[in-house]
C-alpha cells in the first residue's frame, strides 16, 4: 500500500506558512532525496489542499521529483516511478503531514492537544 506525503512542510519548505498561496519555497531540506527514497521502497503520493495540481505537479517536476497529476480516477496508487499529485485522501500505509496527530482515542487526543 502507498504511502502519502503532505506537500506544504514535507516536501516543500512553506517557511512563511500559507502567505499569499504560491509555492514560493524551494524543496525543504533533504526533501528531494526523501522522495526518491520513499520511492524506491513504495508507491508515494503527494498530496495537498492547493486547489491547482498542475502548480504542485510542476514544482515537483522543476525539482526532480517525477509526477502525475491526479485525474480523479484513481482509487489507489501503485506506481512507484513517478509520484501523484492529489487533493483527496487515497488509501495508504501511513501518512508523512507536518501537522498531523496520531489518533489512537478521543479520550487521549482532548489530553494531548489541550483544546
Ligand atoms: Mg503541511
Amino acid at each position: 500500500m502507498a504511502i502519502g506525503l503532505d506537500f506544504d512542510g514535507p516536501v516543500h519548505r512553506y517557511s512563511r506558512g500559507w502567505d499569499d498561496g504560491t509555492i514560493y519555497d524551494p524543496p525543504a531540506e533533504g526533501a528531494v532525496e526523501g522522495v526518491h527514497e520513499l520511492m524506491k521502497r513504495d508507491a508515494v503520493f503527494i498530496f495537498t489542499a492547493r486547489t491547482s495540481l498542475l502548480l504542485v505537479g510542476a514544482w515537483l517536476i522543476q525539482h526532480g521529483i517525477p509526477a502525475l497529476l491526479d485525474n480523479g480516477r484513481h482509487q489507489f496508487w501503485n506506481r512507484r516511478e513517478l509520484v501523484l499529485v492529489t487533493n483527496r485522501k487515497l488509501p495508504a500505509r501511513v501518512y508523512i503531514d507536518d501537522r498531523a496527530y496520531r489518533f489512537t482515542s478521543w479520550a487521549q487526543a482532548f489530553e494531548e492537544l489541550a483544546f
